[in-house]
């Protein structure tokens, strides 16, 4: 993954907590059913909580059951990157900012229409601006 703000170790430390960092920058899983955006339906945009980037609009997201927050697309092309994960036994597909290359979470193939796709993030991951 590439990291285009050139932040140090040392200084994602001091930015984010202890939480974000673990997700975002060890690729850490927040349980399901405790982050602070799994059953949040205030409109708005997601951003990266580690750049700011804008990730997600709160028009794609949808009650996937899983317990963390899905969307069905990323807000815009070029703003998320994936990469093959095949740790856990598992072959998934990881999703990381493409900006500051932190990890998001993964995508699967079993969201709804019109892509498919189930974004399935950490909130941890998110930092969600309200639109009002
Ligand atoms: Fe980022």
């Amino acid at each position: 993954m590439s990291d285009t703000t050139q932040t140090t170790e040392d200084e994602w430390r001091v930015k984010l907590d202890p939480t974000q960092f673990a997700v975002l920058r060890e690729g850490a899983t927040e349980p399901a059913f405790t982050g602070k955006y799994w059953n949040e339906k205030r409109p708005g945009v997601y951003t990266c909580a580690g750049c700011g980037t804008e990730l997600f609009s709160s028009d794609t997201k949808y009650e996937s059951g899983s317990g963390w927050p899905s969307f069905f697309t990323p807000l815009a092309e070029g703003r998320i990157v994936e990469k093959t994960d095949t740790s856990h036994g598992m072959v998934r597909t990881e999703i990381l900012c493409a900006n500051c290359g932190g990890h998001l979470g993964h995508v699967f193939p079993d969201g709804p229409q019109p892509t498919g796709l189930r974004y399935c993030v950490n909130s941890a991951s998110l930092e969600l601006a309200p639109e009002d």
